[in-house]
């Protein structure tokens, strides 16, 4: 075991907000090392997969208000990188008409002045052919909305990152914190030390947290990822301006279901359900359930009539959920030189550009250029298990 230099900052996984996280340090010029567990890249955390959704369509207005940044954000990445992350498709929100959350999605889209297109059940078809249109629900139209290329966003911000010249070690996973003013973390591989720390480790969180006296209330749930085929290729293309669809409150789930079109497995249509069953992320397969599938499949029975009803190609993901669903962005209560990014509930990887750009405010001291009250730590104080 070896003591390595110093650096300004560590942070602790490699996943989109670590990696922002880092890339933002780095950006201020602080010499940051960025520790990952397992040899990058790797399919075992959140952030792994082709694509994510990225939408301004929220009911609360802060989410929808930090969506504006981050479209520049992650504007700004494509052209350091010269790669292209994000392809415009629009967000087809379904719900019932007087149902809070499609309510609350379209009064928020309304006051932020969205670009957005309200959709009448007498033309729906004619726009969004083969859906069928639930009786009594609404469909509006997030215009901003598309699709996010997620490993080639994770690549293109740790190349940034390394070209800025900050460290990634991967394969190193961190086995113990000592927190001081300068923080002593323990990798199976060495021993590193920085001014300041930040947690960004995913569904791992409470293990790290554990070395420094702190819980938070996460749930850590498996996610399965289905993807369905195309009964007539091309139907819900991506090439054919098929939208990804968000339905809210459907008779077959308490949660929401949502989907993107065909387009990283040709004819294939990614469709999920936005919850799953706990697990250990160490053990993550050990946990079978399917009882969203059957959720899902009567769903598109009755409204996707062009899919085939069973899935073509299953992958796994993990979520971290809180019990708000909104996310952790906030310094250790105690020890202030130590930031904690975590929680983000199955919705984080649109804001990772914003995330990183806060979490490295926090670490630097500064004031967050946005009101971080929704995502303190002290609102969980009587769930806590802190042992503070
Ligand atoms: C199926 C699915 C669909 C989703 N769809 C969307 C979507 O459409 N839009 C959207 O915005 N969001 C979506 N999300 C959510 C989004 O992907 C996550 O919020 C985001 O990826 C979380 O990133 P993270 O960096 O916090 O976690 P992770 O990506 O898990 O990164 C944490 C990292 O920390 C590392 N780590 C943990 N412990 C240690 C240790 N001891 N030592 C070293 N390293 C460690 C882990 O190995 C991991 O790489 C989806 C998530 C899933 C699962």
């Amino acid at each position: 075991m070896f003591t390595e230099g110093d650096y300004d900052c560590i942070v602790i996984g490699a996943g989109v907000q670590g990696s922002f996280t880092a890339y933002q340090l780095a950006k201020n010029n602080k010499g940051t090392l960025l520790l990952e567990q397992f040899v990058l890249p790797h399919s075992r955390g959140s952030s792994h997969g082709q694509t994510r959704i990225i939408r301004k369509a929220y009911d609360q207005d802060y989410y929808t208000v930090m969506m504006g940044e981050c479209y520049r954000l992650w504007s700004q990445l494509e052209q350091e990188a010269s790669v292209k992350l994000y392809r415009q498709t629009g967000l087809l929100v379904m719900g019932p008409e007087n149902g809070s959350q499609y309510q609350g999605i379209k009064n928020n889209l309304q006051r932020n002045r969205v670009p957005m297109v309200i959709l009448q059940p007498e033309e729906f078809s004619k726009h969004i052919p083969n859906v069928n249109l639930s009786d009594g629900d609404a469909a509006l139209v997030d215009k901003t909305a598309g699709v996010l290329y997620a490993d080639r966003a994770l690549r293109a911000v740790q190349g940034q990152f390394l070209k800025l010249g900050g460290t990634i070690k991967d394969g190193q996973k961190v086995t113990d914190i000592k927190p001081g003013d300068l923080v002593t973390v323990m990798t199976s591989g060495g021993i590193y030390r920085a001014k300041n720390l930040v947690v960004t480790a995913g569904s791992w969180t409470n293990n790290l947290l554990s070395y420094i006296g702190l819980q938070l209330p996460l749930q850590v749930l498996k996610i399965n990822v289905y993807y369905w085929k195309e009964k007539v290729p091309g139907s819900y293309n991506v090439q054919h301006r098929f939208p990804c669809f968000l339905q809210a409150e459907c008779p077959e789930g308490k949660h929401h279901i949502y989907g993107l079109p065909s387009n990283e497995y040709p004819g294939l249509v990614k469709v999920c359900y936005h919850s799953g069953s706990e697990t250990n992320p160490d053990e993550r397969d050990r946990q079978m359930d399917r009882s969203d599938l059957d959720i899902i499949k009567r769903y598109l029975i009755r409204c996707f009539p062009g899919l085939v009803p069973e899935p073509a190609v299953v992958e796994s993901c993990l979520y971290t959920v809180t019990p708000d669903e909104h996310f952790v962005l906030d310094c250790h209560p105690i020890h202030n030189n130590i930031v904690i990014g975590a929680g983000f509930s199955g919705h984080g990887f649109k804001f990772g550009p914003l995330i990183g750009k806060l979490l490295c405010e926090l670490s630097l001291g500064e004031v967050p250029s946005y009101d971080l009250s929704p995502f303190r730590i002290r609102r969980f104080q009587e769930h806590s298990k802190s042992s503070l």
